[in-house]
């Protein structure tokens, strides 16, 4: 049930009631112009969203987190297991990338970019604005209790809800099985994809849970980058706060001596999606959305005011302290993020079309035939990392056609696809010295591309030139 919001004094959470019941937050919109230009980001994050499944690059989805064969598709580029150099220089750029963006421009993720804000403010709450008749529409359902959450208009929400939470469960579902596949899937039996079905209704149930219940909590108890704004952040930091060396002391009505210009409307807390004053300070729960700055120029503009009493600014420059754009963080963090984002571009300029990996056979390190020579057996480990199907040739350098035997020599591979050559590779025990022998392990894909692999073959000693077949048992 909708309560005004508590006292100062009394107040434990923005989002709490005195008696520890929820105080549910129906904000007043403030189409401002921050809100004009944060709705045109949202709905162009929205379409990137919602066209991403459907478009190609290298003859690849642009996007694909294809889990089940731990494959994950950027751009047109493919990254597999193996990957793990790319993909930590990768995460480390885009942690020192958020880390960068909130030391220059604060919580602007939160407030310009989040899904959990674009949804909730830009789709979500839009809606229920049209089927509960505003926000007092909301508050009058609120107050009636059951009543009011079964009344037609709450109900015909929920219903509009479920049909956005499906769509946007399958959205999110094409990012890790393709749109062709989920196409296809939708057109069939959940009973024969049991656990992608599985996977879209939890997706849906949570997606539904969310922005019909949890809502604001999301940012104020769930998200772990709301906890860290406090590290993050600095006092020279961008933020969306209220200028209380212009506002103070604070009052309404008409006579305004010895006040300062806010008018204690409360318009500003009223339109706040996380139910906070702005004017008690920077807090944790704000999400720098900037609906309170909107609110207040909207507020300044009726009363003869200049606007910005609410604005982006920093701790300093409200402090009227020196502004230092310079600082040791914003010189750390791109330096560090060009040593990491330069260190995955490098890796991925320079990564083969194929990974080759030359194992040991199973069993005996090497066994002496009949006739004296010396046989290892190896297994080379090719990844296709091409869009098209390759046949790999795979040859020794210094091995001459007969003192190599491998039948399944050249080895034709699907995209994408790893498959494993198994072959001897038979030299006279004069070959190896102390016991071992360096050779180089050539793989060749017949379209421009050969990789080598260098490797040690093992042999008997130099004593043991006239070694039995047990020679490799004994080396054991
Ligand atoms: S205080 Fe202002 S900027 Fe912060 S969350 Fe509330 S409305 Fe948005
Ligand atoms: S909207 Fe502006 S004038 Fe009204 S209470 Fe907030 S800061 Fe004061």
């Amino acid at each position: 049930m909708t309560t005004p919001a508590p006292t100062a004094a009394g107040r434990v959470l923005p989002t709490l009631n005195e008696d520890g019941s929820r105080r549910w937050i129906r904000p007043r919109p403030s189409p401002g112009s921050f809100w004009r230009r944060r709705r045109a980001v949202a709905y162009g994050l929205m379409f990137v969203f919602f066209i991403i499944p459907y478009l190609r690059m290298n003859g690849k989805p642009v996007v694909l987190l294809d889990l089940p064969s731990r494959q994950f598709t950027l751009f047109g580029t493919t990254f597999l297991p193996t990957d793990t150099l790319l993909l930590m220089f990768l995460m480390a750029s885009l942690i020192i990338g958020v880390f960068l963006l909130t030391a220059l421009a604060g919580r602007v993720w939160c407030g310009w970019g989040c899904p959990q804000t674009v949804y909730m403010e830009f789709l979500f709450r839009p809606i229920e604005r049209v089927f509960e008749g505003g926000r007092s529409g909301s508050m009058q359902l609120d107050r009636e209790g059951v009543r009011g959450q079964l009344h037609a208009r709450r109900l015909a929400k929920y219903a509009v809800y479920l049909m956005l939470s499906l769509f946007l469960a399958h959205t999110f579902l094409a990012y890790f099985v393709g749109i062709d596949r989920l196409v296809r899937w939708v057109r069939q039996s959940p009973f024969e994809h049991p656990t992608s079905f599985f996977v879209m209704a939890v997706t849906t149930a949570g997606i539904m849970l969310d922005f019909t219940w949890f809502r604001e909590q999301t940012c104020l108890v769930a998200c772990p980058y709301g906890r860290w704004q406090s590290v993050l952040l600095d006092r020279q930091s961008l933020i969306v706060a209220y200028d209380a060396t212009r506002g103070e002391p604070r009052g309404k009505g008409k006579d305004r001596a010895g006040l300062g210009d806010c008018v204690d409307c409360g318009a500003c807390v009223i339109t706040c999606p996380t139910g906070i004053d702005i004017r008690d300070g920077l807090q944790m729960e704000c999400i720098h959305c900037t609906q309170c700055a909107d609110a207040c120029d909207a507020i300044m503009a009726r009363v003869g005011k200049p606007p910005g009493l609410v604005r982006y600014s920093s701790q300093a420059a409200l402090a009227g302290e020196p502004v230092r754009r310079l600082r040791p963080r914003v010189v750390l963090y791109p330096t560090a993020f060009a040593v990491m984002f330069g260190g995955f571009l490098y890796t991925l300029g320079t990564k083969a079309p194929a990974d080759i990996t030359v194992l040991r056979g199973l069993g005996e390190p090497y066994v002496v035939e009949a006739d004296g020579r010396v046989a290892n057996q190896l297994r080379v480990k090719i990844t296709n990392r091409t869009g098209a199907p390759h046949t790999y040739a795979v040859s020794v350098d210094g091995a001459g056609p007969g003192e190599i035997i491998a039948p399944d020599n050249p080895l034709a591979i699907a995209a994408g696809a790893t498959d494993a050559l198994a072959m001897f590779v038979m030299l006279p025990t004069s070959a190896f010295h102390d016991g071992e022998r360096s050779i180089v392990v050539r793989v060749s894909d017949g379209a421009g591309f050969t990789g080598t692999v260098p490797y040690r073959l093992v042999g008997p000693e130099h004593e043991d030139h006239h070694a039995t077949p047990e020679a490799g048992k004994e080396r054991e």
